[in-house]
Order: C-alpha cells, then structure tokens, then sequence
C-alpha cells in the first residue's frame, strides 16, 4: 500500500471547488455563475475521462499538436474545450473545428483565419466560435494578448466578423505584481469593452494561484490547471 500518496485528483478537485464556493461567497456572488475550466495540457485523455466522471464539463489546452488527438479520442464526451494556449494563424481553423472557445484572441490576423463558417470535426454542423480577447497587462510584447489600448479595436472586428462571438476579455496575471491590481484593472478594461459590445461581459481570469483573486473581482471563467491536475508531466 503506497503511505507517501499525495492527494487523489478527487480529493484535490473538490478542494478547488470548495475553494471557489468560498471565495464566491466572500464576493456574494452565485458560484454557478462561475465556470471552472480544468487545464489539462500535458495530461492523457485518461485524466479527463475521469474528471468527468467527477463531474466536471469544461477543459482547456493549450498546444494544437496535442489538444488535436486528445480531444479526437474523446469525441464521444460532452464536453466543452476551451484553447487557451497561443495561437498560430495558420493553425487557427483547424483549432476551431474541435474547440468551443477561444481564450487566446489578440490579433487581426487571427480574426481573418477564424471568420467564417468552420465546420464541426464530428457533426460537420457549422459551429459558432466563442472568443475571449486576450489582454497583456505587462511591457513584453512578446507575451500572448493586446495591451488594453487594442481591444475596442479588436472586439469590433471580432464582433463583426460572422461565426465568431465575442465573449469578453482573458488574461494572466503577471508574476511581479499583485494579481488582485490586475484583475481590477481588467474588471474596468471589461466595463469598458460592454460600453461597446454589451454582450461581451465575461471574464477568463484566474489560474492555480490566483483565483481567489480572480472572483472577486468578477471572473467569469477560471483556468485552473495544476492545483486539480497535480503538476504536469513534461511536455510530450
Ligand atoms: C497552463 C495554463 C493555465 C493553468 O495554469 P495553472 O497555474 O496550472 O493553474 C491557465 N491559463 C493558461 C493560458 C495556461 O497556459
């Protein structure tokens, strides 16, 4: 019998949930209103079998090479699958034939690749697209996201753009500064967004070491990878 076993991925799942049923309270919001995506890149298919059976709904990857066969196992799951990774152009149609939502929007070139009707990998339906802006809150602009002086612009090419919906705005936190001044601030980028696309009114924000933070300040959308999943094998 193992004696130095950590906690089960049930037991550390459920912890989290606790958590954001806690921290949903202290804000007094309504945790339903709160959708915890599990972020299960670099785990197998297998993992998220059994978060499903525990109950959870939504995922999040990050890598196109690796979502691609993972979520194709899967095909049979209801399931949502949020890509939250960077996003090459060239590979951006193919992402949408099997993902739900794209947390990772941050330029025009990725609007024109993704416009149009993208055709479901399984029904061969036409899908609509769900898309967050991504928001870079630090000086490096080699970092994923828009600074926030680029996102009416942005919105209003993805708001009119046909089988994209714009859903509102994501970002990290970054590490040098206190995460709950960021999530402030893109509390008030997100005012500013539903001012022009009202619709647009959700929040992706909130990973591992931050949620938190992240409900109080009106997420929306976690991303929660690690403190569920345990620490991630290295990538394959
Ligand atoms: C990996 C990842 C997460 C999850 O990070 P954890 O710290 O493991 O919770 C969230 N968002 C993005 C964009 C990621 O790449």
């Amino acid at each position: 019998m193992p004696t130095t076993a950590g906690p089960s991925l049930a037991e550390r799942l459920h912890a989290v949930l606790d958590s954001v049923a806690d921290a949903a309270r202290e804000a007094s919001r309504d945790a339903a209103s709160i959708t915890t995506i599990v972020v299960t890149k670099f785990h197998p298919a297998s993992m998220v079998r059994e978060l499903h059976d525990l109950g959870m709904r939504d995922f999040g990857e990050s890598r196109h090479q690796e979502a691609q066969p993972k979520v194709a196992e899967l095909g049979a799951l209801d399931a949502t699958w949020h890509f939250v990774g960077q996003l090459q152009s060239k590979k951006a149609r193919q992402v949408a034939t099997y993902v739900d939502a794209i947390h990772s929007m941050d330029r025009d070139s990725l609007v024109t690749a993704l416009a149009g009707p993208v055709l479901d990998s399984d029904s061969l339906d036409v899908r609509a697209l769900d898309v967050f802006i991504q928001v870079n809150l630090t000086d490096d602009p080699r970092r994923g996201g828009v600074s926030p002086g680029g996102i009416l612009p942005l919105a209003e090419r993805v708001d009119g753009a046909s089988g994209l919906r714009l859903r509102g705005l994501m970002a990290v936190a970054p590490l040098d500064r206190d995460a709950r001044a960021s999530f402030a601030e893109m509390r008030e980028l997100s005012v500013g967004l539903m001012q022009r696309v009202p619709a647009a009114n959700e929040l992706s924000i909130g990973m591992s070491g931050d949620f938190r933070e992240a409900i109080l300040e009106g997420a929306t959308h976690l991303r929660i990878g690690t403190a569920i999943t345990g620490n991630r094998p290295a990538p394959g």
